[in-house]
């Protein structure tokens, strides 16, 4: 996992003479030091930025730098904004304007025009402020005492969502096979992809990763069972199945980590040479970070694999998920969802099991074994990329997972059950009505805040559906936005 970081960009000007900055630049750099302790990434304090040079210069280097994933500004004092425009009209990393105060309190025995001068953020950010939206830029502006746990908790929220956009930047999809035939919504621009998100998808045979499996050793794969052994409940005797999934992780790894693709594709109607749908083999390389997406999506696989390093630690729980069946039973309306085989464990309330059944769909040959278990109760989310021709369209809706009501002993596969909000039904239509797919990435970790930054980070269309949307408003939301976007 790389390691990225923020820079921290304080502005000022010469007015004040250099005692008041050397105040600044010394609380700057005490508050970066302090705020990278709670920060998921370092907070580095780099200038306090007098001049257009000194803005020009740092933002020129912070786009260059690989490991530097956003800068985040805020003005101790008052910084004229011309000074500001030729740099952020460079700026090329995601942009977050924290409107703090070095200060808690106003002191009432000490305050005169001295302290008025030097803690004047109130003043300043509201400069700073002004030249970003005169600009349109897309920003992310966060006010609050630069101490407080809720400042910290939707600063590192965007510090991931920024983390998002780098890692879709570097985004590599392998896809073995095409679109499974006939289907509308998998489909989509590649090259629109690549311009606005980043994204490089491409195609490599079945038959090349056929002759990778038939090059993996007994000792690889014996390694890659007992890793399964210790990750997961034995719960069938088929071994045969379990080493041949094995077999099939270790190729597509292979093949993945030479091309640098941290996401992959495959379609049941292409599995020419093997013998069993990759189930268990995908599942651990999600649990890996590798995004994942059935019957060629290659949407929903790059965003399982941006939404991952999003999450918690890097890799946090999200996965591919696809909506099955409902119960609509009033009073305990829900959404069952699950794939074929394909559902990744780090949304598992237990651990997993692995087992082998009959899959009728696709070119099986042999019975594949997977991972199964239930999803974790809690608050999340569930995410669809869709290509609306000329644009990306992402849409996030807000669900609450809960302990699926009924055990299903009869069904052969990882299953998570939620609602949406604002409730099933009426969810169910903001969501058809947006063109939601059928394919998404359901989060417990990422929030919709954190993709609403990340969609505009990247310039997309964003749709959020939760506790307080209605299908009227949806409509008339949905027509606004198509009319913005031609005009775009
Ligand atoms: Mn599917």
């Amino acid at each position: 996992m790389k390691q990225y970081e923020f820079w921290f960009v304080v502005g000022s000007q010469f007015l004040y003479g250099s005692e008041v900055l050397e105040i600044v630049e010394a609380r700057a750099r005490e508050m970066a030091a302090e705020l990278s302790k709670v920060l998921p990434y370092p907070l580095v304090y780099k200038v306090t930025a007098k001049t257009n040079k000194e803005i020009t210069d740092v933002v020129k280097e912070a786009n260059y730098r690989d490991e530097c994933a956003g800068i985040v500004t805020w003005c101790h004092t008052f910084s004229p904004s011309k000074m500001w425009i030729n740099g952020l009209a460079a700026l090329q990393k995601p942009y977050c304007h924290l409107a703090t105060q070095y200060n808690k309190e106003i002191p009432n025995d000490e305050i005169d025009m001295d302290f008025m001068n030097l803690n004047q953020a109130a003043h300043g950010d509201r400069e700073h402020g002004f030249i970003a939206a005169r600009l349109r830029m897309p920003r992310k502006v966060i006010a609050g005492y630069w101490q407080d746990e809720k400042v910290h908790k939707r600063l590192s929220d965007w510090m991931k969502a920024a983390v998002g956009v780098a890692v879709s930047k570097q985004m590599k999809v392998m896809r073995f096979g095409d679109n499974m035939r006939e289907v509308a919504v998998t489909e989509g621009d590649k090259v629109e992809v690549q311009t606005k998100l980043g994204w490089q998808v491409n195609t490599w045979a079945v038959g090349d990763l056929v002759k990778e499996m038939n090059k993996v050793t007994e000792a690889e794969v014996d390694a890659l069972v007992a890793e399964y052994e210790a990750s997961y409940v034995m719960a069938t005797d088929n071994l045969y199945a379990i080493r041949y999934q094995a077999k099939e992780e270790i190729a597509m790894k292979k093949m993945l980590d030479r091309e640098g693709c941290r996401a992959f594709t495959n379609t049941f109607q292409d599995l020419y040479g093997m013998e069993q749908l990759p189930g268990l083999a995908s599942q651990h390389l999600m649990a890996q970070g590798y995004g994942y997406g059935g019957e060629g999506d290659w949407k929903v696989s790059a965003m399982t694999a941006i939404l991952k390093a999003m999450g918690e630690g890097g890799n946090g729980a999200s996965g591919f998920m696809e909506d099955y069946t409902y119960h609509l039973v009033e009073g305990q309306e829900y959404s069952l969802g699950a794939h074929m085989l394909e559902v990744c464990p780090s949304l598992a309330a237990d651990k997993p099991r692995i087992e082998t059944h009959h899959l009728g769909i696709g070119m099986n040959e042999k019975d594949p074994a997977r991972l199964v278990f239930e999803g974790k109760a809690g608050k999340g989310i569930v995410v669809s990329l869709v290509d609306m021709g000329g644009r990306l369209r992402l849409i996030v809706q807000d669900i609450e997972a809960v302990k699926p009501i009924m055990p299903m002993p009869n069904l052969p596969v990882a299953r998570v059950m939620w609602r949406a909000l604002p409730d099933l039904t009426t969810g169910v239509e903001c969501w058809i009505i947006a063109g939601g797919a059928h394919h998404t990435v359901l989060s417990y970790d990422v929030t919709a805040e954190q993709m609403r930054d990340w969609a505009r980070m990247m310039d997309i269309e964003f749709v959020h559906i939760g506790a307080d949307t209605t299908p009227e408003k949806l409509e008339e939301e949905l027509l606004v936005k198509d009319l913005v976007w031609k005009l775009k």
